[in-house]
């Protein structure tokens, strides 16, 4: 975007904007406006050749026509489903994404990864007594436990309910106070900031509820701890998701409430007592055995350097686990069929990676960091999607700042679908981190989060929610940031 308005500007001064490397052929010393305008539109040296360059944009181009990203969604969602870490689902999604891949000639790997193994179980709750309570009635609050959760007794229990905003509010009650009782945290999912974009920053705002909630209610002797949903869903719509216990804190069961049902707890226990009548019955198997999918495009020049295309094929079990992260494995899925399709053999190998319980702990990649341990100089790049299906407007890298000048001509090719921005992150995924921290550079796209985190994590991610067109251009984005950094003539800057 700001490219545009220099080019715009320049246009306005009456500066040429031909920058055709006659241009560039008189020796000239000092950068001329022309130069600087050149670098930043990526003109001048670029890693690839013209006839890469067009490699790309066909792969665009027939990543923007093909439905096999969306059709491979479809099985995932509506034909095999959830795909909760352990589960017979995950073990059938493993099966059926490993078999696509050598369908296409891929090198195919399942590397063993041990995953937790929670069921959900049945998941109640009822307000049985409050200020203003017509004799006789109870009332119906709608949650969901969290991952990971313990259960409560199988025909439940009672307590008060007390209601905190913020670890600041718990921190001012009396001693005593939410010993025995139930804890509510009712921290607000920030709206208006996910609705100007900053979807992961309201989540990161919130979901250290989610995480720490129990060990901060254990600590205090409460006998449950409740938290109101990190998510901006209407509807009634509670989210889970994982949270955690600490060795010498008693395990609490754990539910989150939807933001209505926080709301109304609030309310009421602002006017006096509230009880809570909650059952939860959630079940801790013992871990089981599961895999990522690996599967490798090979190389023709340096099989043994790779490129990773990612997303994470374990899911929470409420939804079908179709923007998170369905989504992210069809679209790297989609790059090999690409490749197959075109009859493209980049130098390096493209090895696509379906990561295995990423919502559980990230098992399945702390198990590639094992395998992998001294491999990282041979991982050119990774990418992951994790970040739902909406329109991309770009990449985020992590890694050198050079990364951004690098990858100016393939801003340049997705301009076409909107998706030419480069963003310097921290981090770029959950599952390729452990990489990034080793200096492998690393990037996913950018996609619009304004709607993700209303779906993410509940009964309502589902394959409906993910738009083909939108599918496709995030398919774009991977397939041709996957053989940019796969076939160019140097390595990406690390
Ligand atoms: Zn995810």
């Amino acid at each position: 975007m700001k490219i545009r308005i220099v080019v715009l500007a320049a246009l306005a001064a009456g500066i040429s904007t031909c920058f055709c490397a006659a241009q560039n052929a008189a020796p000239a010393p000092a950068p001329t406006m022309l130069d600087r305008l050149n670098a930043m539109i990526g003109g001048g040296k670029s890693a690839w050749t013209p006839e890469q360059l067009a490699a790309m944009e066909r792969l665009r181009d027939a990543a923007m026509k093909d439905p096999y990203a969306l059709n491979q969604l479809r099985h995932l969602t509506d034909n095999i489903g959830p795909r909760l870490s352990g589960s017979p689902q995950a073990g059938q999604a493993v099966e059926y994404v490993a078999a696509q891949m050598r369908a296409l000639g891929a090198e195919v790997t399942l590397e063993k990864a041990k995953v937790p193994h929670w069921v959900r179980g049945a998941e109640t709750a009822d307000v049985v007594a409050w200020p203003g309570q017509t004799p006789g009635t109870t009332q119906k609050v709608v949650l969901t436990a969290l991952g990971g959760s313990v259960a409560t007794p199988a025909e439940g229990l009672t307590a008060e309910v007390v209601v905190v905003d913020d670890w600041q509010q718990l921190h001012a009650l009396p001693t005593g106070a939410v010993k025995g009782k139930i804890l509510l945290f009712n921290h607000k999912f920030d709206k208006e900031l996910a609705a100007q974009g900053g979807g992961l920053e309201a989540y990161g705002g919130s979901v250290v509820y989610r995480g720490a909630g129990p060990i901060a209610g254990g600590t205090v002797g409460a006998v449950a701890v409740l938290v109101r949903s990190v998510g901006g869903a209407d509807y009634r719509l509670p989210h889970t998701g994982l949270t955690a216990y600490s060795d010498g804190v008693p395990k609490i069961p754990a539910a989150a409430v939807a933001a209505e049902d926080a709301d109304l707890l609030k309310d009421l226990a602002s006017q006096g007592p509230v009880k809570m009548h909650l059952t939860l019955t959630p079940q801790t198997l013992p871990d089981a055995e599961s895999y990522n999918v690996i599967a490798d495009w090979k190389g023709t020049e340096h099989p043994e350097q790779v490129v990773i295309v990612s997303g994470h094929l374990d899911s929470w079990d409420l939804g079908t686990g179709a923007i998170d992260d369905g989504a992210g494995v069809v679209v790297s899925m989609q790059v090999i069929h690409l490749l197959h399709d075109l009859g493209i053999h980049p130098k390096r190998t493209v090895r696509f990676v379906a990561w295995m319980s990423e919502e559980e702990g990230s098992e399945g990649a702390a198990q590639y960091m094992a395998d992998h341990k001294d491999e990282a100089p041979n991982h050119i790049g990774a990418i992951e999607s994790d970040l739902g299906a909406d329109h991309p407007t770009g990449i985020y890298y992590a890694g050198k700042p050079a990364l951004g000048q690098w990858l100016r001509p393939v801003a340049q090719v997705l301009e076409a679908i909107g998706a030419e921005t480069l963003v310097n992150a921290p981090e770029t995924g959950e599952d390729i981190s452990g990489l990034t921290e080793k200096g492998v550079p690393s990037f996913a796209p950018i996609q619009d989060n304004r709607f993700y985190f209303n779906y993410h994590h509940t009964a309502a991610d589902t394959f409906d929610k993910v738009d083909p067109k939108r599918l496709n251009e995030n398919a774009a984005v991977m397939a041709v940031l996957a053989y940019a950094l796969a076939d160019s003539a140097e390595t990406a800057p690390r």
